[in-house]
């Protein structure tokens, strides 16, 4: 028997306490101002766009990998099972992690440390900022607004982290980095549900790839205590299925445990509501010590064996050369950009100089999947390939 829908707890994000969105629009008249943000962020290009871009695995490498839109739909799946065990928002945590990694460029973290690289002088780039900056000015698919104009919380679960330097430029939003506050519990599940996610995935993925074994990964407590307890269940049970059964139970132990230590830190904190989480001194969704030892220690596995390995290494090097290539190409030469991005250029180049067009050719850059930026590569600099 499933458990039955309790109302949101008053520490819960509730549409009627919600700080709005930018743009004042009429009250959705079948969904709440959560579920219809989860719904702008699914329609959008970027969300569709994640299908071809790389979470460890560049697109090409195989089929049978996370890519950025199923890390992201996995996320979603973790988060909402803790919200829903804590009587959170749901559909706001939701879209919250649908949305976190929008800004991610090709490549991976490759991609995005080389387009750092090449921002460094124009203000850097940052795929959290990136993905806040689709949301509220780059998709452009309403009538009256630029970007989603999706509500605070949203846009406040998105923005994870943040310099000071960007948070004083960021208004309402930045706030929370200046006073050192919190933001929703839902942003805070999201947060915490993306790092169970890639985990437990790149776990999966680095052996399915052949890069780690499953008997080398036992040096991880995370791995072995699962193992354990599936080998005592199951002792014949080998392969595929006995690699999946001890991710879903690593999974299942890791989200029991996050919603246990967080009802009791949240019990203990006693909230009233949102504003109280997050003028708290501190994040109320967490795991236990001991749980997130294990995790630190399975992340520095994955670090040192699947991260660090040479076959990804040689994907990270071709990864960054190409971004590198094309952004210091498009600087030099703005015209050799599609019309639309060259105006975008030429116009902010007007305003703010090298800075402008810097931003624009990063947002054209970042915006590419894995396949397109291979190609806009070759098309770029081989002079047998088409224009
Ligand atoms: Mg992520």
């Amino acid at each position: 028997m499933s458990t039955p829908r309790t109302t949101l707890a008053a520490y819960a994000a509730h549409d009627v306490t919600s700080h709005g969105r930018r743009v004042i629009e009429p009250v959705p008249k079948h969904r709440s101002e959560y579920q219809r943000d989860r719904d702008r962020i699914i329609h959008s290009t970027a969300f569709r766009r994640l299908v071809y871009k790389t979470q460890v695995f560049v697109n090409q490498e195989g089929d049978l990998y996370r890519t950025r839109l199923t890390h992201s739909l996995e996320v979603a799946q973790i988060a909402r099972t803790i919200a829903c065990a804590l009587n959170l928002n749901e559909p706001l945590a939701e879209a919250i992690c649908l949305a976190h990694d929008l800004g991610h460029t090709p490549f991976g973290h490759a991609g995005q440390d080389a387009l750092n690289g090449c921002m460094r002088e124009y203000g850097g780039f940052e795929h959290n900022l990136q993905s806040l900056r689709i949301v509220d000015e780059l998709e452009e698919r309403y009538a009256s607004f630029n970007g989603l104009n999706l509500t605070f919380e949203t846009r406040e679960g998105i923005l994870k982290h943040c310099s000071l330097n960007n948070a004083k430029q960021l208004g309402e939003l930045g706030e929370r980095f200046i006073a050192r506050h919190q933001p929703s519990l839902e942003a805070q599940v999201a947060d915490l549900a993306d790092a169970i996610a890639y985990n437990n995935h790149d776990l999966d993925d680095g052996i399915r790839a052949g890069l780690i074994t499953l008997e080398v990964a036992l040096q991880c407590a995370a791995v072995s205590q699962q193992y354990q307890f599936v080998i005592n269940e199951y002792s014949n049970l080998t392969g595929k299925r006995l690699i999946s059964e001890v991710v879903r139970h690593m999974i299942d132990h890791v989200v029991t445990d996050v919603i246990s230590t967080s009802g009791d830190a949240i019990s203990a904190a006693a909230p009233k509501d949102i504003d109280a989480v997050r003028t708290h001194g501190r994040a109320l969704i967490g795991m236990s010590v001991d749980m997130f030892e294990q995790h630190l220690a399975l992340k520095q596995f994955l670090r040192d064996h699947v991260y660090k390995h040479y076959r990804v290494l040689r994907m990270t090097t071709k990864a960054q050369h190409v971004v590198t290539a094309l952004f210091e190409s498009f600087m030099q030469t703005p015209e050799l950009m599609p019309p639309e991005y060259q105006h975008s250029a030429a116009k902010l180049y007007a305003e703010t100089g090298s800075a402008g067009r810097a931003r624009i050719v990063a947002d054209y850059i970042a915006g590419m999947t894995d396949r397109y930026a291979v190609l806009e590569h070759e098309r770029v600099f081989d002079p047998a390939k088409r224009s």
